[in-house]
């Protein structure tokens, strides 16, 4: 290994081709591989091969490339952008087309001999004209094409679309903004929001109007706007792409306590981040400081990301900051999060509703504005639902007696699972009975912060619990 294990040995690079010959030498498999590639680009495919396969001259046929049938003589390489030596088994035959390239100066590929090759063929994303190109420096041909699997999940088809649009804008753009702050913004919100929404839907027509009512400024430019985002529970991985999207286009961040480093890290390395706490007992800002600064943000142009643990519309009072967006006149959006009771419920394997045991869902919390524990779903919880008490922990006991006294049996199973999802999740199970316990349970630290969901209910059961912690002896929660 090099001394220097974070350098790369190799530089990427995007080779012009288009309208240029690109030799292939050979007339087999690999070469019908390299052909095949090719034919995603608009290079001018010539094959050098003396009997070349069938399905080989019908691909370079179709892409209107040229077959030399005959021997490889370096006179081929007239004017080549690339040569590939894909002359399989017959090994002379490569190294003589590898010599030949060298003395003629054209970059050559040996298939599967890196040791002769001047560069590597990487595994390709194709969204033209956007391509996304993944090495291994031929170390792992598998691993490249693992990646390049996730990548094209990850990328839209129209995201080509997006980039020609893009094109057919950029000498407008580079006439009417001065380039700079408004320049980029421009483009920061022409490569988000409703233009590239548009264009993703299939939409060109709209798309374009779009963008250009947005170089207009007739939609008032400067306007900012506020997403209320679901962080997910905690797994930097159970964030939704949406919300990985968003994070990247955002000029300021707005986090609660309980939003995972990792998913704030995940922001523009340039974003303002900015922490509004929200730890129990210990609000660092209250909701109405808050709220005005989520309107102050969207007043003075900024494109904020505001992240809430879970889902926003659960228990995460994005009610109020909507409210305030709305008055103020500052548009925003909602992007859905996984919630902590489909979690913690994911976690135990504990199907939530199930046939002929439970078949309704109460998102509960454990008490109200003032600090009062609210019953209010015992009744549901009698009737049969599973129970997912939010911010239950402090008062599991309180909560627990209201239900013992409203009638359910003191032996409902009950699961709580604390910190779910992340690396020091874990899990409690027990009945209502010993639901108490939660109160007195602390994070290693020894502070009462760690978050825990509580289910309750017959569906608790069928949980997988052979992980559990009795409820009886909760006391710590391991640190990660
Ligand atoms: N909007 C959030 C809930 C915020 S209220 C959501 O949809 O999940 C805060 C409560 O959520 C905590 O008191 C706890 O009950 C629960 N919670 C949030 N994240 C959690 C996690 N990773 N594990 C367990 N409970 C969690």
């Amino acid at each position: 290994m090099s001394s220097a294990p974070h350098r790369l040995s190799v530089f990427p690079a995007f080779h012009k081709v288009s309208g240029r010959p690109v030799l292939v030498v050979g007339g087999g498999a690999e070469a019908l591989a390299k052909v095949r590639l090719l034919t995603e680009t608009e290079a001018r495919i010539v094959v050098v091969a003396e009997d070349p396969g069938e399905e080989l001259a019908a691909v370079v046929t179709r892409a209107g490339g040229e077959i030399r049938r005959r021997a490889f003589q370096p006179s081929d390489l007239e004017g080549a952008a690339l040569a590939f030596a894909a002359a399989e088994d017959d090994e002379a035959a490569d190294i003589a087309v590898v010599e030949a390239a060298r003395a003629a100066g054209v970059p050559v590929n040996a298939v599967d001999r890196p040791e002769w090759c001047d560069f590597y063929v990487p595994a390709i994303v194709n969204r033209a004209p956007v391509a996304v190109a993944i090495s291994s420096a031929g170390t792992g041909p598998v691993l490249a094409r693992h990646i390049r699997a996730r990548v094209e999940a990850m990328l839209p088809v129209e995201i080509g679309a997006l980039a020609r649009l893009a094109e057919s804008f950029r000498a407008t753009v580079a006439r009417v903004l001065p380039p700079g702050e408004a320049r980029l913004r421009f483009w920061g919100r022409f490569f988000s929001g409703s233009v590239a929404d548009r264009v993703f839907s299939g939409r060109l027509e709209e798309a374009r109007g779009e963008a250009a009512r947005l170089l207009n400024g007739v939609r008032g430019e400067e306007a900012g706007f506020v997403w209320l985002v679901g962080a997910g529970p905690g797994a930097a991985d159970l964030l939704t792409l949406r919300a990985q999207r968003l994070l990247q286009e955002a000029d300021v961040i707005v986090y609660d306590r309980l939003v995972p480093e990792a998913v704030v890290a995940m922001g523009r390395r340039d974003a303002e981040r900015i922490s509004v706490g929200k730890a129990k007992g210990a609000h660092s800002m209250s909701q109405s400081a808050i709220n005005a600064l989520l309107v102050d943000l969207g007043r003075a142009g900024r494109r904020v990301v505001r992240l809430k643990a879970g889902d926003p519309l659960v228990f995460g009072r994005a009610g109020e900051e909507m409210t305030a967006l709305t008055e103020a006149g500052i548009a925003h959006e909602v992007v859905p999060g996984i919630t902590a009771a489909v979690a913690a419920a994911a976690s135990i394997r504990l199907p939530l509703t199930l046939r002929g045991v439970a078949s309704s869902l109460v998102f509960a919390t454990g008490h109200d504005r003032d600090g009062e524990t609210l019953p209010g779903w015992a009744g549901l919880a009698l009737s049969g639902a599973t129970v997912a008490v939010y911010m239950g922990r402090s008062v599991a006991g309180r909560v627990a007696t209201h239900l013992i006294a409203a009638g359910l049996a003191a032996d409902t199973p009950v699961a709580a699972v604390a910190n779910a999802s992340r690396t020091d999740e874990a899990v409690f199970a027990g009945t209502l009975d010993d639901m108490a316990r939660l109160a007195g349970l602390d994070d290693a630290a020894g502070e009462a912060s760690v978050p825990v969901l509580i289910i309750v209910g017959r569906a608790v059961a069928h949980a997988d619990l052979s992980n559990a912690q009795p409820l009886t002896q909760a006391r710590a929660v391991a640190a990660a």
